[in-house]
């Protein structure tokens, strides 16, 4: 019997939302190389391209809204009565906008600042390439709340004492290329849970699951969610 639950979403989970994927068909995340945005080293090298780019994805969030697979999920974490967490190594804020509280950003948030001085992390959706000052310690050095290649996850250890104890993994949109979030499902297997993947198509991760279902996550989630609550 199914009583505690993990889930990890990819940037899959936001695609059927207008949020573009980090591996397009390109292999570009908007048109640029991911070390050229996404690693401290590009920050320090060209501070004003990186701010600009997530600046950017900040803004987009505005126009964009949860899709069915996000509302699913929502519905699933207020009605399941076992344990439930929903990890996700997406930046933006669809799952809780749709609603879902047991929820844990394990990549950061476009809607948070990091201040580089004091280590406040403070609420941000406007920009930051016009360098404000930081709220609590008034210096003018705040980047964004973003984990970058080479830096370490938020939340690991709850995230890992969430799989120890979990009965059923589900990995949602995700490649399976980015670490330590790819070897989450080696995991939950060796703690003895039921693993489960649904992606649009075959990921580099798809033979560690028990089972995998292809399809959009708009279709595949709410099904999983129904199933979930009817059983
Ligand atoms: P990824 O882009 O590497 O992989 C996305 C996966 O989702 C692919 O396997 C693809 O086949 C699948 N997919 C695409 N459309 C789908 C759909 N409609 N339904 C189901 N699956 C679908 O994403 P990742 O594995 O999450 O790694 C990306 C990294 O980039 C993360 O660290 C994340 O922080 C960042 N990122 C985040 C966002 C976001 O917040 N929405 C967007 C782009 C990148
Ligand atoms: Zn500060």
């Amino acid at each position: 019997m199914v009583r505690n639950i993990v889930i990890l979403t990819g940037a899959g989970i936001s695609a059927e939302s207008g949020v573009p994927t980090f591996r397009g068909p390109d292999g570009l995340w908007e048109g640029h190389h991911v070390e050229d945005v996404a690693t401290p080293e590009a920050f320090q090298r060209n501070p004003v391209l990186v701010q600009t780019f997530y600046d950017a994805r900040r803004a987009a969030l505005r126009a964009v809204e949860p899709n069915a697979a996000h509302l699913a999920l929502a519905r699933l974490d207020a009605e399941w009565p076992g344990e439930l967490l929903i990890v996700t190594q997406n930046v933006d804020d669809l799952h809780e906008r749709a609603g879902s509280r047991r929820l844990l950003h394990m990549h950061g948030e476009l809607n948070r600042a990091l201040c580089t001085a004091c280590g406040a992390a403070p609420d941000w959706t406007g920009p930051l390439i016009d360098a404000p000052s930081c709220p609590q310690c008034g210096v003018p050095s705040l980047r964004p709340d973003i984990v970058w290649f080479g830096e370490m996850p938020y939340h690991m250890d709850a995230i890992e004492a969430a799989i120890a104890r979990a009965d059923l993994f589900v990995s949602i949109g995700t490649s399976g290329a980015v670490y330590p979030a790819a070897g989450f499902v080696s995991v939950a297997r060796r703690a003895g849970a039921r693993t489960l993947e649904l992606n649009l198509d075959m990921s580099a991760g798809t033979p560690l699951f028990d089972e995998a279902r292809h399809g959009p996550a708009g279709l595949l989630v709410p099904a999983l969610v129904a199933k979930l609550l009817d059983d």
